[in-house]
Formats: structure tokens, C-alpha cells, sequence
């Protein structure tokens, strides 16, 4: 029988619940054990794909093109556990799901109510994640333990401890202990009233995850525990990781975590744990043997979450290469800005840079400064990774400046373009339609032999994650092909560009597909690994170039 983990989260919201609850799955995993990760979102919205990435970071895909909150991509980075549309839950689409089976008539016209309707149409979505390979599901309650959004899912976890058995079911909660620096002390009375409020609604924690700046000293644990109500043991200290959120796991191992939920869930078939991998990983990361500057030009470079996967691919990439990756985040809007500063640092830090990223993005604003930073990148030689919008503006970019198509545009940004190189599929002819909506999730891409992304993959096919609406018109396939634009990838049957390069460059790569959300610690995505690779090795050439060397 399976058995099941609740991660709450008290005091205040952003203490790192994804991160935390990733970690317990990697541990579990370590230990042999075969996990599932869910989260619950107390939203109203019913898809989180609709949400700003100002509010709310980027949107996270999955493989079967579920849209979902980026915590998801902590539980792929950090574990195996495979993730579908059930893994991510809001309270819009648990609520539509009810109302729907009302408008069906299936309550047979009883009153519907929070209780029990609402609870059990989310027990029911906590039971999905069991299956028979499965030995603990790891269910997270996104917000914050008093928030009026999440109550009905506070009620639904302690009714679904009593429906399987509470032996079955383990209550973690996270904390904040602060240190006031004017008392110069640590404060545990916020999760003391944290507990409290759990407690009222009926959830006594089994283990209590106390984030903290600084050691918490013997006797403040006995008296959260003696407050809360947990065994000592069972008070656990996850003080901030200044280095890498990847310190996570490691330090809620040297805390004894995984023993003590082996235990208490009597996990008893659960091996030895083995970090070896993981803490070689870091060590890799903490002794880095060079350095290189990645431009980043996009739309939302002031916020770091929006494009969370694709810094944590790079991070990842580094690793891969020996290298600390530093990422320079350049406003495309700087690029074209009016305002002379503006404008020169924008362009000062591209030209330092030792590769350029473009990444993925939706609506006209900005574009004609990363056309510009990508043609800088074409003429230059400098290393150039294009994701979706960046193979889009690559595309653009090319047809413009080398194939002579002068207003060569997506449809996106200028419906009537002379040449719409990138349109909507609906807009070409000869093509699978896919009904106009997103093409989102994985697709297969065939690999041209000989070419740079061939190389990198290694393989033939490969399957990547997509989200877009857009792709190259295959009007104009044969033109920038004449051109020397490379095709690299495509969908099986050819209709679909999926990757493209320029040969008589050192790396200048781009694909349709969001490979930043397949890249691991342990394990980066070879796209990545090879731009930080080429980006390492124009900053080689260019370093002995100054020294008159090459
Ligand atoms: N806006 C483009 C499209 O819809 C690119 C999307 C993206 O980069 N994810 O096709």
C-alpha cells in the first residue's frame, strides 16, 4: 500500500515548499524507494498557463503538455517521478469538475457543498497518484496554513489520513524561525502559532521543517517541539543554503530526514541512502576550473523566476563543463532604446558576453532588439542558443539580412508582412492542421546527420517539450535553405521545422521546443552542454587573441 507525505507550509509563503518537497522525493528515491509528486494550488485560476509570469514566474510544461506551476520543475530536476495533468491541481479546476458533475446531474440533487463535495473531489485527486509502483506520494498544499483559499484542502488531507489510516500518512510542515537582530535571538513563536492553526483544523504535524538563518540551538528545539507537539527528533533544521538550492537535499540528509520518514512511515524494504552522485555534483560545482558570460536578451530578465528552468539549465551546463556560468541579463527593449545608456550597456554587455541566449517569449515587444543581438551574434561568431521565440527571431533574422527577404516577419508581430517566414500552421497549406491551438508537449524530432544539434543529442530522434503557437512557414523552407540556413530537425514526417543551424558558424543553434525543461543537475541537456561548451571555447580563442596568441 502506498504511502503518503503532506508538505504544509506555515508563517509565510515563499519559504521554498517546492524545493523542500523535491528534496524529500529525492531522498525517498535515494533510499530505493519509488515516489510521486503532486501539488495543490489554492488558486482560483482553472490553468495555470494563463498566468503572468510577472505573478507568478514561468509556466512549467510537462510532457503531455499539462501547463503548470514552476514547483513541478524542482520535483523533475530533483527526482524521477514521472509528472501528468493530475500532478498539478488548482481549486479553479477541482471547483469546475464539481459544478460540471452538478450541471450532470451526478449529485442526484443533493445540496453540493465544500464538504463533502469539494473535500472528496480532492481526495480523489490525491488517490490518482496511487498506483501499484508507487511506494509514497508526496502531495504539496501550495499558500500558506490560515489562508482562506486553502482550507478545503487542510480538510481534505486529515479526512484522507483517517479514510487510509493515519499510520499511512506523514504531516510535514514547514516553518520560519526569525532572528531578531535587535533581540540578537531566534524567534519561535510564528511557528508555534503556525502549529496552532494546523492543529484547530484538526492536523497534528508529524515532523516540523523549521527554516532558519542561523543554527537553532538545543533548547529553542525542545521548546518548539514541547509547544508543537513533536518529538524532538522530529524538529528539523533547514537553515539557508547561501551557495545552491541543490545544498537542499544533502542538508536535510546530514538532519537525519530520511531516517526519520523511513521510520515513522515503517518504510522497512527502503535501502541505505546514497548521495554520492548528487555530492559529487556539487563538488563540481563548488570548484568550478573557468568562468564564462552568457548574454541573456529577453523580455522578463528583470524577474529571476520567469525563466527559472532555462538559468537552471545553464547552471546545469556549467556543471557539465567545469565552469561557473555567469548569466547577463539584457533587456531586449535596451538594445533599440532612445536613451543613450540604455542602449550603450545593453550593447556593451553583449559584446562582452561569450555566448547569447535567446529565449522563449510571446508578443512583439522587444523583438527587433533580439533580431539585432542575434545578427550581431551570426556576424560575429558568437555562440547564439535560440529557444522557440529565439528560433523564431533567428528565422526572421536570416531572411532578412542574408536571404535578401526584405520585412521578413512572424505573423505574430506583423500580420502583413511581405514575408511571413513564421506564421500559424492554419496559415500554410499542406500541413497537419492541428486546430490553431498551442502545439504543446512532446513531440518527436528527427536529426539531420552531420549537423551541430545531431552531434550534441547523439541520437536520431529525441523528444522535446513544446509550447507555442507558431513554426517556420514551410513556404520558405527552400529559399533560406538556398541561402545556407540548415534545417537540422523536424517532426517525423518533415512538415514541421523543429531545429536550425548555420554551418560556417562556430555554434549557432536554435530549436522550436523548451529543451531547458529536460536539463538535470546530474545530468545536463546537451544543447546546453554544448553552447557552454562553444561559449568556453570563443572565450578561449578570444582571451589568446588579446595576447596575440592565436
Ligand atoms: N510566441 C511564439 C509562438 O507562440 C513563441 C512561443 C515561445 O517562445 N514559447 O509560437
Amino acid at each position: 500500500m502506498a504511502k503518503h507525505i503532506f508538505v504544509t507550509g506555515g508563517v509565510v509563503s515563499s519559504l521554498g515548499k517546492g524545493l523542500t518537497s523535491a528534496s524529500i522525493g529525492m531522498l525517498l528515491e535515494q533510499r530505493g524507494l519509488r515516489v510521486r509528486m503532486q501539488k495543490l494550488d489554492p488558486y482560483l485560476n482553472v490553468d495555470p498557463g494563463t498566468m503572468s509570469p510577472f505573478q507568478h514566474g514561468e509556466v512549467y510544461v510537462l510532457d503531455d503538455g499539462t501547463e503548470t506551476d514552476l514547483d513541478l520543475g524542482h520535483y523533475e530536476r530533483f527526482t524521477h517521478a514521472t509528472l501528468n495533468k493530475q500532478c498539478n491541481m488548482t481549486t479553479g479546476r477541482i471547483y469546475l469538475s464539481v459544478i460540471e458533475k452538478e450541471r450532470k446531474g451526478d449529485y442526484k440533487g443533493k445540496t453540493v457543498q465544500v464538504i463533502p463535495h469539494v473535500t472528496d473531489e480532492i481526495k480523489s485527486c490525491i488517490r490518482a497518484m496511487v498506483t501499484p509502483e508507487v511506494d509514497v506520494v508526496i502531495t504539496e498544499i501550495g499558500g500558506t496554513v490560515g489562508d482562506i483559499e486553502g482550507m478545503p484542502y487542510y480538510e481534505a488531507i486529515r479526512q484522507f489520513a483517517l479514510d487510509v489510516g493515519k499510520h499511512n500518512c506523514l504531516f510535514v510542515h514547514l516553518t520560519l524561525v526569525p532572528f531578531l537582530k535587535a533581540a540578537g535571538e531566534l524567534k519561535t513563536k510564528p511557528t508555534q502559532r503556525s502549529v496552532r492553526d494546523l492543529r484547530e483544523i484538526g492536523i497534528q504535524p508529524d515532523v516540523l521543517i523549521c527554516r532558519t538563518e542561523h543554527k537553532i540551538p538545543e533548547e529553542e528545539r525542545k521548546k518548539i517541539a514541547l509547544f508543537c507537539n513533536v518529538e524532538q527528533g522530529a524538529v528539523i533544521e533547514e537553515k539557508d543554503k547561501e551557495f545552491s538550492i541543490y545544498e537542499v537535499p544533502l542538508s536535510l540528509a546530514d538532519n537525519k530526514l530520511d531516517e526519520l520518514i523511513v521510520a515513522k512511515l515503517g518504510l522497512t524494504h527502503a535501502k541505505p541512502l546514497d548521495m554520492s552522485e548528487w555530492r559529487s555534483m556539487l563538488d563540481r560545482m563548488r570548484h568550478p576550473a573557468h568562468e564564462v558570460t552568457i548574454a541573456f536578451v529577453g523580455k522578463y530578465v528583470k524577474l529571476r523566476d520567469a525563466y527559472k528552468s532555462v538559468y537552471e539549465a545553464l547552471d546545469h551546463a556549467g556543471i557539465a563543463n567545469h565552469a561557473k556560468v555567469r548569466v547577463c541579463r539584457i533587456d531586449s527593449e535596451d538594445l533599440r532604446s532612445k536613451d543613450a545608456d540604455d542602449h550603450e550597456t545593453a550593447w556593451r554587455d553583449l559584446r562582452a558576453a561569450d555566448g547569447l541566449l535567446v529565449p522563449g517569449g510571446f508578443d512583439r515587444r522587444g523583438i527587433e532588439g533580439k533580431i539585432d543581438a542575434i545578427k550581431f551574434a551570426r556576424e560575429t561568431g558568437l555562440p547564439f542558443f535560440g529557444i522557440c521565440l529565439g528560433l523564431q527571431c533567428a528565422t526572421i533574422e536570416f531572411a532578412r539580412h542574408v536571404a535578401g527577404l526584405t520585412g521578413a516577419n512572424s505573423t505574430e508581430f506583423d500580420k502583413t508582412a511581405p514575408h511571413p517566414v513564421v506564421c500559424m500552421l492554419e496559415e500554410q497549406v499542406n500541413v497537419t492542421n492541428l486546430g490553431g491551438t498551442q502545439r504543446r508537449g512532446a513531440y518527436p524530432c528527427h536529426l539531420k546527420p552531420g549537423t551541430k544539434a545531431r552531434a550534441a543529442y547523439g541520437a536520431d530522434v529525441v523528444s522535446e517539450r513544446h509550447r507555442h503557437r507558431y513554426e517556420v512557414n514551410n513556404a520558405y523552407r527552400e529559399r533560406l535553405e538556398a541561402a545556407g540556413f540548415v534545417f537540422g530537425g523536424t517532426s517525423p514526417t518533415g512538415d514541421l521545422v523543429e531545429a536550425i543551424e548555420l554551418p560556417n558558424h562556430p555554434w549557432f543553434v536554435a530549436v522550436q521546443s523548451h529543451p531547458e525543461f529536460l536539463s538535470k543537475p546530474t545530468k545536463a541537456h546537451p544543447l546546453f552542454r554544448d553552447f557552454i561548451s562553444a561559449s568556453l571555447e570563443h572565450k578561449r580563442l578570444r582571451t589568446a587573441g588579446d595576447r596575440g596568441l592565436a
